[in-house]
């Protein structure tokens, strides 16, 4: 067996490094033509109409995002469902300074490879176009609503990185904006007659201030003041404040986002003012399966990658970790610029077009085209991978 994983891993390698001229047309074109999330017009079109010239049968507009598709390949009947997911939304402002234009074209590298290579078993594969990673509202959670992603057995993404590694971790979030209304009126001359939000709203940032003190390590509380009034000789009748909690741990963190609701019903009962509540995100965390990272990293020594490091310690939010609650499902960071450099830089703008980012993106289409191997050709892999994460999520819902 040990020959013939080799041979295939080979093979599939091969293919990918055939199609590396095509590939990287395909990702300048989205570097150079970068549109913001919901956006990508362009960008979906060129990766649909291209996917579908290789005969997937492709769906736009999955999920109910008007730039998100699914092009799916069915091998024989039944089997696992992987699914390739792809962001290419590109910053405000800046263009792709996450290098986002690499992942369509590196999925598609890798969905060629594996339908051309692996064809003795039984297995569909998905390539999905997931927009708006970038966006409060991350494109993947609103497409989760709508009932994306399901189908999918496992879940597998490459993003660029200063080094070759996966997460283990990501923080779940839960944004809002708090609107509270009082009573306008002079401030010199009638002060008595007003009710103040803006005073609502530094009460309610002073109580937050001391839930800090009593939540765990892990969680981060942060906030602004977007509207405290125009005029300083007037109480305004409205102030609005944008909020974030973050925790590693989804169901700890709804127990936070109550106390902080308590919180905001003190500082309106104080102030004699009232509140709303708009949601504006909801995430996540990931739900790690570290033998599906253990996969990864397998392959990617086997790829040959670049500066192989551990899993990074501090991590953000992202949406592909509320795919990951549903399914167990990694990401692949592969390296194509200096150890440290921070994405959303010039530096990873500048670098988005060079070698460096053409080779990891191939790298990253080997290393998941023979995770897909792995997972559809040794089904004690694939039940491994089900079961851990079956296990895992088991316990953080227990905090
Ligand atoms: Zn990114």
């Amino acid at each position: 067996m040990k020959d013939a994983n080799f041979l295939k891993k080979s093979q599939l390698m091969e293919v990918i490094e055939q199609s590396k001229p095509e590939l990287c047309l395909l990702s300048d074109y989205i570097y150079t033509h970068p549109e913001i999330g919901f956006q990508e017009v362009q960008a979906a079109k060129i990766l649909t109409d291209y996917l579908a010239k290789q005969g997937f049968s492709v769906e736009k507009g999955y999920g109910g995002l008007p730039t998100a598709f699914r092009a799916v390949w069915k091998n024989g009947s039944g089997g696992p469902c992987i699914g390739l997911l792809c962001e290419y939304d590109a910053l405000l402002g800046m263009g792709h300074g996450c290098a986002h234009h690499l992942q369509g074209p590196s999925m598609i590298g890798a969905a060629m490879a594996i339908k051309e290579v692996v064809t003795g078993v039984p297995y569909t594969l998905e390539v999905i176009g997931t927009p708006g990673e970038e966006c409060p509202n991350g494109g993947k959670a609103i497409m989760l609503e709508n009932g994306a992603f399901r189908e999918l057995d496992v879940a597998l993404m490459m993003h660029g990185g200063d080094t070759t590694t996966t997460d283990i971790k990501s923080m779940a979030a839960s944004q809002f904006i708090v609107t509270y209304k009082g009573k306008s009126a002079h401030a010199a001359i009638a002060p008595d007659k007003g009710r103040s939000p803006l005073e609502a709203i530094m009460l309610a940032f002073n109580g937050l201030a001391f839930l800090r003190g009593h939540v765990a390590d892990d969680v981060r509380i942060h906030g602004i003041i977007s509207d405290g009034g125009q005029v300083v000789n007037v109480i305004p009748d409205t102030a609005v404040a944008k909020l974030e909690v973050r925790s590693y741990d989804r169901s700890y963190l709804d127990q936070v986002v109550e106390r902080v609701t308590r919180i905001l019903d003190g500082a309106a009962l104080m102030t004699d003012t009232t509140y709303a509540i708009e949601k504006i995100a909801t995430f996540y965390n990931k739900v790690p399966v570290l033998s599906l990272n253990q996969l990864l990293m397998e392959n990617a020594a086997f790829a040959q990658a670049r500066s192989i490091s551990p899993p990074r310690e501090k991590t953000g939010s992202t949406d592909f970790a509320s795919v990951m609650y549903i399914v167990p499902g990694s990401c692949i960071r592969v390296a194509f610029i200096d150890k440290g450099t921070a994405a959303h830089s010039e530096e990873w703008l500048k670098q988005g077009q060079s070698d460096q980012a053409h080779d990891a993106m191939i790298v990253a289409a080997k290393v998941i085209a023979m995770t897909v191997w792995d997972l559809v050709a040794i089904p004690e892999r694939f039940v491994m991978v089900k079961d851990e994460f079956k296990k895992v999520k088991r316990q953080s819902e227990k905090r």
